[in-house]
């Protein structure tokens, strides 16, 4: 709390009357800390790999200038933090770009399935280097919904993305598109963290509870690690990593899942997780149907 106090003349001007206003400050203080420790860890991810780049940088200015094999060795190493690099600015662009947007709705119209197509299209190279299948039976399914087309596939992406990463050689990737859930799926009967299976269910975006909304899901399951119970409900956190999990060469940047996230709500849509150890994951997004007619003619 904050107290304001005014010194305030009284009308008959024989006087002065005290005003005290009490100011509640503590979502002022936690929004300010949040992004004092977003900054802080922000600079840290940068830092490890430009120390890297720097110290590879002395190394080929001295003793390995005259060894050609040494020096392609640093120079792919080289390489590989420059691209992480890279990525940790566009996905920080990324977030800040969707968070100063997030109160405007978007007005476009995207059919789910096609989205879907895209990301599997674009990440097929990829999952064939690492040797894994993707399987998407459901993708002749159309499924409009409300939202804009570029923030959708980077939800997709981004899910496809981990589900390949924490994949193994040899493991398959489903892709699963239904286009009209009730809302009950989208939120209501895990809300506490229930089990099915074995596996821990949980929302991470709860969606609107707007009477008549139908939601269209996109489901992308993977046959990884998966996840313990208590790691699920900080996915969505800027930097957040489970610890112990290999993710290959390619490692995250620790914040795919917090722009899905605010892609999500910006949308008024779901986001739920299914896991174990063991067991892989099953993530889930949920988008607000569009109107049939109005869909076709814009889509
Ligand atoms: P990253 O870029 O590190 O993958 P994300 O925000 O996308 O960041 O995910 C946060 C963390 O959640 C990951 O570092 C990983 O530990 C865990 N995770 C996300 N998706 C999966 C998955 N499909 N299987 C296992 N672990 C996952």
């Amino acid at each position: 709390w904050r107290a304001l106090t005014r010194p305030l003349p009284t009308p008959e001007g024989d006087g002065t009357l005290a005003l005290l206003v009490l100011r509640d400050e503590t979502d002022v203080r936690r929004m300010e800390l949040m992004r004092v420790d977003f900054l802080a860890n922000a600079s840290h991810e940068l830092k490890t790999p430009l120390a890297s780049l720097t110290g590879f940088i002395e190394t080929l200015k001295g003793h390995a200038r005259d060894d050609p094999k040494a020096r392609d060795r640093f120079l792919d190493i080289m390489a590989v933090q420059a691209d992480r690099m890279s990525r940790l600015v566009s996905d920080l662009l990324s977030l800040s770009r969707i968070e100063l947007n997030e109160h405007i709705p978007p007005a476009g119209r995207v059919d789910l399935s096609r989205a879907a197509i895209d990301v599997v299209d674009a990440v097929s190279v990829l999952s064939a280097e690492r040797g894994v299948a993707i399987r998407f039976d459901t993708r002749d399914l159309s499924a409009p919904v409300h939202g804009d087309r570029d923030e959708i596939v980077q939800v997709v992406q981004n899910l496809v993305d981990n589900a390949i990463k924490y994949s193994a050689a040899g493991d398959t990737v489903d892709i699963c598109i239904k286009p009209d859930v009730p809302l009950e799926e989208a939120s209501a009967p895990w809300s506490g963290g229930a089990r099915e299976g074995g596996m821990t269910r949980l929302p991470l975006v709860t969606p609107d509870r707007e009477p008549g909304l139908r939601y269209a899901a996109v489901t992308v399951r993977d046959h990884g690690p998966g996840m313990a119970r208590e790691n699920l409900p900080r996915l969505t956190e800027r930097f957040y990593r489970v610890e112990g999990q290999k993710s290959g060469e390619r490692s995250g940047t620790g914040l795919g899942l917090a722009i899905v996230k605010h892609i999500v709500n910006r949308h008024r849509g779901g986001l739920t997780v299914e896991s174990a150890p063991g067991q892989g994951s099953v993530f889930t997004a949920y988008f607000p149907v569009a109107q049939a007619r109005a869909a076709q003619a814009e889509l």
